[in-house]
């Protein structure tokens, strides 16, 4: 099969990060099409695999949030991505749409009858997306997708809840490779460790792109009565949010916490920083899709506080596998560092437990097969 994916971002977010290894693992012949420039198409260059760049002009300012006005505007830019994804598009056996921008252009673009699979990797909730977007996306999944693969039973859910067709949809979740953690020494801990001065201290992690739904700040509230804890945060606004990040660098100044918060950017040796840690601490706010960070947090076999919500519930059980504690409730959050800190027999517990049902359910091989089976049985 020649298997055309499609992206609106070249930024590293989590669904680029697992198109990558969908990309690298496929057994059908693959290209990609992004509406932006970034790092996501130096890796996939990379494998090697080849990507077309469209420019998507002012339809890359149609965010999550928006209303009437912005998708009106942007109607000539989505026309000329139209055309240019639909020249590329001809020669494939199907589209793979892996991000909702891409799935409506995909959608436009398609030749008559040419299968299109749309990879749903966002919730559609009014904690995320304004009525007007969901509105669009699930008229054009319900019209124009063959088959919808969504990252989790609760991204489903919301499809579903908000008008989307149940019979077309799947869920696959992603899979993330041990490799990288297990290649992780003890040396390279340490190293880590003495580079950033953490040596005997008690350090949480929090991985994943600055946002205010990804609910960062609430770890500094959390933090701010724990005077012996340290918090790395790693990551960067990745889709013009800097004004929340600048916000949490105002919170460190207003709590004192110069000394002991960590801002690392945006970084690509996660499973070095995993190892580095003491906890890994997942604090949305809003109900998450999937949540790569907890299943990593997992094979770097650190023990995972997670929020309640979304796609973190299939993943860990808690006080199983992890700690779960309610969305935006910092006292929780508290409550549970402290018992990790406190409790070394959970905390180990936690950790085995973890890792064996990361490995087990979560692998990288399990989730490219059966893509790339699903795309064999929808595009005959
Ligand atoms: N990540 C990264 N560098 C960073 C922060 C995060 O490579 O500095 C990766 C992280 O390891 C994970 C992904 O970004 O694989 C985030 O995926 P997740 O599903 O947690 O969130 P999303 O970005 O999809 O909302």
């Amino acid at each position: 099969m020649k298997v055309l994916f499609v992206d609106q971002t070249g930024q590293l977010g989590g669904g680029e990060l697992s198109l990558l290894d969908i990309v690298k693992g496929t057994s059908h012949t693959a290209e990609v099409v992004l509406f932006s420039d970034g790092p996501f198409r130096k890796l996939l260059e990379e494998i090697p695999v080849p990507v077309h760049l469209l420019s998507a002009g002012n339809a890359a300012d149609v965010r999550r949030e928006a209303g009437i006005s912005a998708l009106l505007s942007a109607i000539p830019s989505f026309l000329k991505l139209r055309n240019k994804l639909a020249e590329i598009a001809k020669d494939f056996d199907v589209i793979y749409a892996n991000s909702q921008k891409a799935f409506i252009v995909s959608a436009l673009a398609r030749r008559p009858g040419q299968p299109l699979i749309w990879h749903l990797r966002d919730m559609l909730q009014a904690e995320h997306f304004s009525s007007l977007v969901r509105l669009v996306a699930v008229f054009a999944g319900n019209h124009a997708a063959d088959l919808i693969v969504a990252n989790s039973q609760a991204t489903l859910d919301s499809l579903v809840a908000s008008g989307g067709d149940r019979e077309k949809s799947i869920v696959i979740y992603n899979g993330i490779s041990p490799a990288p953690f297990d290649a992780i020494t003890n040396q390279m801990v340490d190293d880590l460790r003495t580079e950033f001065g953490w040596q005997g201290k008690f350090v949480v992690g929090a991985f994943g792109r600055l946002s205010p739904w990804k609910g960062q700040h609430v770890l500094l509230e959390a933090i701010k009565e724990l005077p012996d804890v340290h918090v790395a945060i790693v990551g960067d606004a990745l889709f013009g949010e800097q004004e929340y990040v600048d916000s949490m660098h105002a919170l460190v100044q207003q709590y004192k916490l110069q000394d002991r918060v960590h801002f690392l950017g945006f970084r690509r040796d996660v499973p070095q920083l995993m190892r580095s840690v003491d906890v890994i601490a997942h604090t949305a706010i809003a109900p998450e899709p999937f949540g790569r960070v907890i299943v990593e947090g997992m094979l770097a076999q650190r023990p995972v506080i997670a929020t309640r919500a979304g796609g973190a519930l299939e993943i860990l059980q808690d006080n199983k596998t992890g700690l779960l504690v309610t969305p935006g409730d910092a006292a929780a959050l508290r409550q549970a560092i402290t018992q990790l800190q406190t409790n070394k027999g959970l905390l180990q517990q936690l950790v085995t437990a973890g890792r064996q049902c990361a490995v087990d359910d979560y692998s990288v091989e399990k989730m490219v097969s059966t893509i790339d089976t699903t795309i064999v049985r929808f595009t005959r």
